[in-house]
C-alpha cells in the first residue's frame, strides 16, 4: 500500500496559505477525488513523494520535462549559469542562442520574444494581432486551453473545463464578445463565422494537437482549411504551441502538419523545467512590437538567464532519433493500454502523436470537446486513483494529455501496461 501520511499532512498546511492548498487548480486532484501527493525529489521518469513512495510520471511538469526529470546536463547548464547570476534585467547571448536553437526548428519564427509563461505567449501574440490588424475579434476552438488571460477564459480546456468554470466570473462581459469560440475540427463552424463577421477577426488561435480536452489532433484538412481562410479574409494563424513545442515532433506541429502559421507561441519544453515561454512569428508583425513598434510587451524577468540555459541544453540535446524513440514508447504504451481494455471489455479511445498520447473511456471517436466531455470521467477517476496506487503519476483530470521523456525505458512502460491491466480486471470484478 502506498503511504499518504506525511502528504496528506503537507495538503493540511498548504491548505490555510493556498486556494485548495495549490498554486494551480488541478493540482488539487478534486476532480479524480483524491488529494495529491507532495513531490520530494524527481529523476529521470520518476518523482519521489514526502512519504517515499516512487511513481512513474507522464505528467512531466505538464510537458517540460522531455528529457526526464533533473537531467544531468541541464542541471550543470542552470548551476554554472547560477553562480554567474540569477537575473541582470539587461541582455545576455544566452537569449540569442535559444532563439537560434528555436528558428532553425521553427522557420516562421522571423524573429520572437521571449516571456514567463505560456498566458503571456498567447496574451501577447493576440494582442499583436488585433494591433496589426485593428480588429477586435478571434476565433478560438471550445475546448482548447490558451492560458489564462482573460480573452481566453471562453469555453476553455485544461483546469477550466475540470472545474467547469466555462465562463469565469471577473473576466469583463464586454471583452468575451470578442472571442468567437466554434467547435474544433468543423471547418464549416469556421466558415460560418467568418461569414458572419468578415472584416472584423483579427486572429484565429488553435491548439494543432490540441491536449486541454484530453488529447485531440486536428484533422490536417482542418488545419489546411483554417490557413486559407485566415489568408482570405487577412486574418491571422497562431499555432498556440506551448505544449506541442518541441513535444509533438523534432519540427514542432508546424512541422508535423506542413502548415505555416504567421505567428506561433511555445512555452514548456522550450525552459527545460524554468519559467521560459516565447511568442514569435513572421517579421512584417513582430516588427510592431516596441520598442521597433507601438505594441507593448514587457518583462522584468524575461529572458532570465537560468530559464535561458535550460532551455538551451534541453533543445541542443533532443535528436530526431529522441523523438523517434519517444514515440516508439508511447505508440507500445497506448497499445498495450488498448489491449488490456479490450481483454476486460472497457471502452476506450486511444490517442498518440508523437511524444504526447492519451486516452478517452469512450465507445466513440473523439474529435471535439462535446464529444470529450461525454467519455466515462466517473470511471476515468476510479482507473486514475487505482493507478495512483500501482505508481503510475497520470495528469489527474481526463481534460489533460499523457507525455513521454527519452529516461522512460520498455520496462517502465511494460510496467504501466500490466498496472492498467490490474487495475481494469480490479474494477471489472467489482
Ligand atoms: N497554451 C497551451 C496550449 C497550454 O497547454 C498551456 C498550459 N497548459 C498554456 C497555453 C498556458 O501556459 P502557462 O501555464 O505556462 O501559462
Amino acid at each position: 500500500m502506498r503511504q499518504t501520511e506525511q502528504s496528506q499532512k503537507a495538503f493540511e498546511k498548504a491548505k490555510e496559505y493556498f486556494p485548495g492548498g495549490v498554486n494551480s487548480p488541478v493540482r488539487a486532484f478534486r476532480s479524480v477525488g483524491s488529494t495529491p501527493p507532495f513531490i520530494d525529489h524527481a529523476k529521470g521518469a520518476y518523482l519521489y513523494d514526502i512519504d517515499g513512495n516512487q511513481y512513474i510520471d507522464y505528467v512531466l511538469s505538464w510537458g517540460p520535462m522531455i528529457l526526464g526529470h533533473a537531467q544531468d546536463k541541464v542541471i550543470e547548464a542552470v548551476t554554472k549559469t547560477a553562480v554567474k547570476g540569477t537575473s541582470f534585467g539587461a541582455p545576455s547571448p544566452l537569449e540569442t542562442r535559444l532563439a537560434e536553437l528555436i528558428q532553425k526548428r521553427v522557420p516562421s519564427m522571423e524573429e520572437m520574444r521571449m516571456v514567463n509563461s505560456g498566458t503571456e505567449a498567447t496574451m501577447s501574440a493576440i494582442r499583436l494581432a488585433r494591433g496589426v490588424t485593428g480588429r477586435e475579434k478571434f476565433v478560438k476552438f471550445k475546448g482548447c486551453y490558451h492560458g489564462h488571460s482573460d480573452s481566453f477564459l471562453v469555453n476553455a480546456g485544461s483546469g477550466v473545463a475540470t472545474f467547469e468554470l466555462e465562463d469565469s466570473p471577473g473576466v469583463p462581459k464586454d471583452l468575451i464578445k470578442q472571442t468567437l469560440s466554434v467547435e474544433y475540427n468543423n471547418l464549416q463552424a469556421v466558415q460560418d463565422v467568418f461569414k458572419r463577421y468578415p472584416d472584423e477577426i483579427a486572429a484565429v488561435i488553435i491548439e494543432p494537437i490540441a491536449g486541454n480536452m484530453g488529447m485531440v489532433p486536428a484533422q490536417p484538412e482542418f488545419i489546411q482549411g483554417i490557413r486559407k481562410l485566415t489568408e482570405e479574409h487577412g486574418a491571422l494563424f497562431i499555432f498556440d504551441e506551448v505544449m506541442t513545442g518541441f513535444r509533438c515532433d523534432y519540427d514542432s506541429a508546424q512541422g508535423l502538419y506542413g502548415v505555416v502559421p504567421d505567428l506561433t507561441t511555445l512555452g514548456k519544453v522550450v525552459g527545460g523545467g524554468l519559467p521560459a515561454a516565447v511568442f514569435g512569428g513572421k517579421r512584417q508583425y513582430m516588427k510592431h512590437i516596441a520598442p521597433d513598434g507601438s505594441i507593448y510587451q514587457a518583462g522584468t524577468l524575461s529572458g532570465n538567464p537560468l530559464a535561458m540555459a535550460a532551455g538551451i541544453a534541453t533543445l541542443e540535446q533532443l535528436t530526431r532519433e529522441d523523438y523517434e524513440y519517444m514515440n516508439a514508447l508511447a505508440k507500445k504504451l497506448v497499445a498495450g493500454i488498448d489491449q488490456a481494455a479490450a481483454k476486460y471489455q472497457v471502452p476506450i479511445q486511444t490517442t498518440c502523436r508523437g511524444t504526447m498520447w492519451g486516452y478517452f473511456f469512450n465507445d466513440q471517436p473523439v474529435n471535439n470537446f462535446e464529444q470529450s466531455k461525454a467519455s466515462d470521467q466517473q470511471y476515468f477517476a476510479h482507473v486514475y486513483r487505482e493507478l495512483l496506487e500501482e505508481g503510475i503519476y497520470l495528469a489527474p483530470s481526463q481534460f489533460e494529455t499523457g507525455f513521454m521523456s527519452t529516461a522512460h525505458t520498455e520496462q517502465d512502460i511494460e510496467a504501466t501496461i500490466q498496472a492498467f491491466d490490474r487495475v481494469f480486471a480490479k474494477l471489472t470484478e467489482q
